[in-house]
């Protein structure tokens, strides 16, 4: 194969959906497919993917795969206990997936890093050099990035922003912890609060209603969005403070709400922001689809 119609495989690994894709060395996708995550023991779950890499991959060789994975993540042996994949507890993702495409440098990384990396390369960070990126969905990811490669920390979960305690007096988080980010800007911890203020009684609705809700001007969806906006602001704040960094991007289901979310972030972050080198600091959404699977293609093109 000649040098430039060399491809990686990236792979994407989230509890709602797995995604692959076969990129080029400057980012543009060939072939692309996903599939629900399926429910089932390990190796029921990884038969599923194995299904759709092979679908992907074709009779093409990539030189190299890039897996972006939900955590937690033991990066030094491969493994990966995603929390809401139950069947995979130190899963052998690495190992199994390299048995799947050959013997080429198989590169895991947790998906907030890959989301911020996606965005870095191709996306709405490609003019910084650093950039923090954060994924609001179902919980608060988020990664790093610096000079173009993603900030790790020694076990290689640095930036877990949606576990940074930011309320002192605030509800138990799920990690085990109370007053974390996440507690107030998840989809599903908005919802909750919003239903212990009465809104929409005995009704199923999820985070999108809520952004609907506030879109036209519901004061209770109003009002948890604003919470929501001044936990992330204070997240955002404080990692800016401490990486010394102007731009942020947030992607993710609960960012798709737009300026009911995005305004009341700006708003907040400006009024937290108050050190000299971190007052410029902007905060726009992601441009890319599919951040995080470009992300663990780019953590493959890093290896070749
Ligand atoms: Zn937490």
């Amino acid at each position: 194969m000649s040098a430039d119609s060399a491809t990686v495989l990236g792979i994407d690994i989230g509890g709602t959906k797995m995604a692959a894709a076969l990129v080029a060395a400057d980012g543009t996708i060939l072939t692309e497919d996903r599939i629900l995550t399926p429910p089932g023991d390990a190796d029921q779950v990884f038969g599923a993917l194995a299904e759709l890499v092979e679908r992907v991959v074709g009779a093409t060789t990539p030189i190299a795969v890039g897996i972006g994975s939900a955590g937690p993540l033991d990066l030094t042996h491969g493994l990966v206990s995603p929390v809401n994949i139950t069947g995979w507890r130190n899963f052998p993702l690495v190992d199994r997936v390299r048995a799947l495409v050959g013997d080429v440098p198989v590169e895991l990384g947790v998906d907030g890093h890959c989301f911020a990396l996606g965005e870095s390369w191709t996306g709405a960070g490609r003019a910084v050099d650093t950039l923090l990126g954060i994924v609001v969905s179902t919980g608060v990811g988020a990664g790093i990035v610096v000079d173009g490669k993603p900030m790790l920390g020694q076990s290689g979960n640095a930036a877990h922003l949606g576990h940074m305690v930011v309320d002192l007096d605030g509800e138990a988080c799920a990690c085990g912890s109370y007053g974390c980010v996440e507690t107030y800007a998840s989809g599903p911890r908005m919802v909750a609060r919003a239903k212990r203020r009465g809104w929409r009684p005995g009704e199923q609705v999820d985070a999108a209603v809520l952004s609907a809700d506030a879109a036209a001007g519901d004061e209770i969806a109003l009002a948890i969005f604003d919470d929501g906006a001044q936990a992330l602001a204070a997240g955002i704040v404080a990692t800016a403070v401490t990486v010394d960094l102007t731009t942020v991007v947030i992607g993710g289901g609960v960012a798709k709400a737009g300026p009911v979310l995005f305004d009341p972030v700006s708003r907040w972050v400006k009024r937290l922001a108050q050190l000299p080198f971190v007052t410029d600091l902007t905060v726009e959404p992601a441009q890319l689809a599919n951040a995080g699977l470009l992300g663990a293609a780019r953590l493959a093109w890093a290896t070749t």
